[in-house]
C-alpha cells in the first residue's frame, strides 16, 4: 500500500518513518524543503505538491497544525482534493476543531472520499518511538481497513465514534493536562511560599493519588527550569480555543479551561508562547515572585 503524508514537522517527521520502517512505501510533501529531504533520506518518495501525493497513494495522512492548515492543504490550488479520486481515504492525524473534522468529511463524501480524524496524544519522544495514542472518529469499516497502517506509529490505536469524535477525545485530552500542569505548579508554589521543597512534596506524593503522567514527566521541567519544547504553548492555545469554541457550541461550562487558557494568554503576553507549556510554572512563579528551581 502507498501511503502519503503531508506534514512533517516535530510529529510528522517521524511518524512518516516510523510507517516507512514498516515497510509501506512513503509519498511525502511540506512546505519545508529540508523536512523532506530528511523523511526522503529514510526512504520515502518526494511529491511537488499536495495533488500529486494524493494521486499516487492509496491513503492520505496529513498532520498539520490548525484547521485553517488542514483547510488549505485539502482544498486550495494543487491540494490533496484535487488529486483525490472515488474510493481513496483521507486520515488527519492533527489536533483540530472537531467541527471542521465533519465539514472537511462532508466535502470529500461529495468526491465519494473517506475521511477519518485521529489526532494524536505522547508528544515527539513517543511518535519517535512509535509508541503515540491515537483516538480516531470515524466509520468502522474504514478504521479496521486503516488500523493496521495506525499501529505503525502507535502502541494504542481507538476508535472512539463518528468522524469529529477523535478530536473531541484529544480536546478532553489537552483539558486535563493544562489543568493539571496548573495544578501540581500551584501545589509546589504552596509548599515553597512555606518553606517546604517542592521537589520533596513531588517525591512524597508521586506514586500516591495525585500522580499522573503529566507530574511525572513535567515536575522535573519545572524544577530545573527547563522550557525547551516539547509541546509549544501556543499550540495548546490553539487546542484550548477549540476547547472553548467546542464547549460553547454544545454549551456546557468548562471553567477551569478558561482559567487555564488565560494563564497561557498571559504567558504568550510575556514572550513565552514558543517554550513548553511545563511553562504554566512561570506564571506561578511571576505572580508569587518566588522560583521553583531547586537552589
Ligand atoms: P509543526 O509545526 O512542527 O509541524 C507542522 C508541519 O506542517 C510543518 O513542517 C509545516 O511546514 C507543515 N505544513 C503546514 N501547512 C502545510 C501545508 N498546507 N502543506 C504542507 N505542509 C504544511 O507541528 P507538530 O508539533 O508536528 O504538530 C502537528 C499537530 O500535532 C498539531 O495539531 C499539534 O497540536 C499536534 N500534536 C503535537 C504534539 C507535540 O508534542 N508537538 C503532540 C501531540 C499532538
Amino acid at each position: 500500500m502507498k501511503v502519503g503524508f503531508i506534514g512533517l514537522g516535530i510529529m510528522g517527521k517521524p511518524m512518516a518513518k516510523n510507517v516507512l520502517k514498516h515497510g509501506y512505501e512513503v509519498i511525502c510533501f511540506d512546505f519545508n524543503q529540508a523536512n523532506i529531504d530528511e523523511v526522503v533520506t529514510a526512504g520515502a518518495q518526494a511529491g511537488a505538491s499536495g495533488k500529486e501525493v494524493a494521486e499516487k497513494a492509496e491513503v492520505v495522512i496529513t498532520m498539520l497544525p490548525n484547521s485553517p492548515n488542514v483547510e488549505a492543504a485539502l482544498f486550495s490550488e494543487n491540494g490533496i482534493s484535487a488529486g483525490l479520486s472515488a474510493g481513496q481515504t483521507v486520515i488527519d492525524m492533527s489536533s483540530i476543531a472537531p467541527q471542521a473534522s465533519q465539514k472537511f468529511a462532508k466535502q470529500l463524501k461529495k468526491q465519494a472520499v473517506e475521511f477519518l480524524d485521529a489526532p494524536v496524544s505522547g508528544g515527539e519522544p513517543k511518535a519517535i518511538d512509535g509508541t503515540i495514542a491515537v483516538m480516531v472518529g470515524g466509520k468502522q469499516t474504514v478504521f479496521d481497513k486503516y488500523e493496521e497502517l495506525l499501529k505503525t506509529m502507535a502502541s494504542s490505536v481507538m476508535l472512539v465514534g463518528d468522524v469529529g469524535a477523535g478530536n473531541i477525545t484529544k480536546l478532553a485530552n489537552q483539558m486535563i493536562v493544562a489543568i493539571n500542569i496548573a495544578a501540581i505548579s500551584e501545589a509546589y508554589s504552596l509548599a515553597k511560599k512555606a518553606n517546604v521543597s517542592p521537589e520533596a512534596v513531588y517525591q512524597a506524593i508521586r506514586s500516591g493519588l495525585a500522580g499522573s503522567t503529566v507530574m511525572e514527566q513535567k515536575s522535573a521541567k519545572i524544577f530545573a527550569g527547563n522550557w525547551d519544547p516539547g509541546f509549544r504553548i501556543e499550540l495548546h492555545i490553539k487546542d484550548l480555543q477549540n476547547v472553548l469554541d467546542t464547549s460553547h457550541a454544545v454549551n456546557v461550562a468548562t471553567p477551569f479551561s478558561s482559567l487555564a487558557m488565560d494563564v497561557m494568554q498571559a504567558l504568550k503576553a510575556h514572550g513565552h508562547e514558543q517554550e513548553d507549556h511545563a511553562a504554566i510554572a512561570r506564571f506561578y512563579e511571576q505572580i508569587n515572585n518566588i522560583s521553583l528551581q531547586e537552589s
